[in-house]
């Protein structure tokens, strides 16, 4: 059981499909902001809110995650928070964070996770039953390899992730989960979640609504990057390529590089 409370969690659209998101403690209105690309939306969602955001955090150096972060300090007086693997290349960093330590933060605790793959030091954020998964795990999809290898990525999605009970949540940093389900249905034509998550993702996105949250019993359902061992995607696999090696981290590289091809 977690002994801090429940956050409340406010997504905030930034840039043509990334999400930063808004932890706030309800009880003090103090406020995290995870990711931020552009200030703006997160100071009017803030103000929205009755909160004030007094720390800022990284999931990963890519600009799309962390380009606002002097702005936003500038304009709250909110210290930079991110892994210390990749400190050099965090705009405004003020406090390194060593993978796989606790952080006590505006009454919360949270863990931080290493999920090396899409970048050598990326990093997770676990608020009790809420995960901020950055670009490593999306809703029905995973980020591109860039600094790590298939073996890493599957590591981090399939081990690191994948303990964590089934119904944490996870809040992702981009809107791709239209795609990631055409995708995963053309693995795994036969699977009903990834059936039925595709038409709800539809019908949430022409209704203008984020897909934001899934949890990880979801994702184990229509996830192809948690369903390596998943009969229907090996026969989809070996049917393309009869000399596909079945090998759980040999499969998650391939369906990794077909996503690339998507
Ligand atoms: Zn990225
Ligand atoms: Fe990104």
């Amino acid at each position: 059981m977690p002994t801090t409370p429940a956050p409340k969690v406010i997504p905030v659209p930034q840039l043509s499909d990334n999400y930063a998101y808004l932890v706030v403690n309800e009880s003090t209105g103090d406020a995290i902001a995870i990711d931020p690309a552009e200030a703006g939306p997160l100071l009017e969602a803030a103000e929205q809110a009755g909160a004030s955001i007094n720390t800022i955090f990284n999931t990963h150096h890519h600009l799309d995650h962390c380009g606002a972060n002097e702005e936003l300090g500038n304009a709250t007086g909110a210290p930079v928070q991110a892994s210390a693997i990749e400190g050099d290349k965090i705009p405004g960093l003020a406090v390194a964070l060593e993978p796989g330590q606790m952080v006590d933060v505006n009454g919360f605790t949270a863990k931080v996770l290493r999920l090396p793959g899409h970048t050598d030091g990326h990093v997770g954020y676990l608020f009790g039953k809420d995960l901020f998964s950055g670009d490593v795990l999306f809703v029905a999809g995973c980020g591109r390899i860039f600094e790590g290898t298939p073996a890493e990525m599957y590591e981090s999605l399939n081990a690191t992730i994948g303990a964590l009970s089934d119904d944490t949540r996870v809040w992702c940093g981009h809107e791709y989960t239209v795609k990631n389900l055409e995708f995963a249905a053309t693995l795994e034509p036969a699977n009903a979640a990834i059936a039925a998550r595709l038409a709800r993702a539809r019908e949430q996105r022409a209704a203008g609504q984020p897909t934001i949250p899934s949890t990880i019993g979801e994702e184990k359902a229509f996830n192809p990057f948690l369903r390596v061992t998943s009969p229907e995607l090996i026969a989809t696999l070996v049917a393309k390529d009869p000399a596909q090696a079945t090998d759980p981290v040999s499969v998650f590289a391939a369906v990794r590089k077909l996503k690339d091809n998507f």
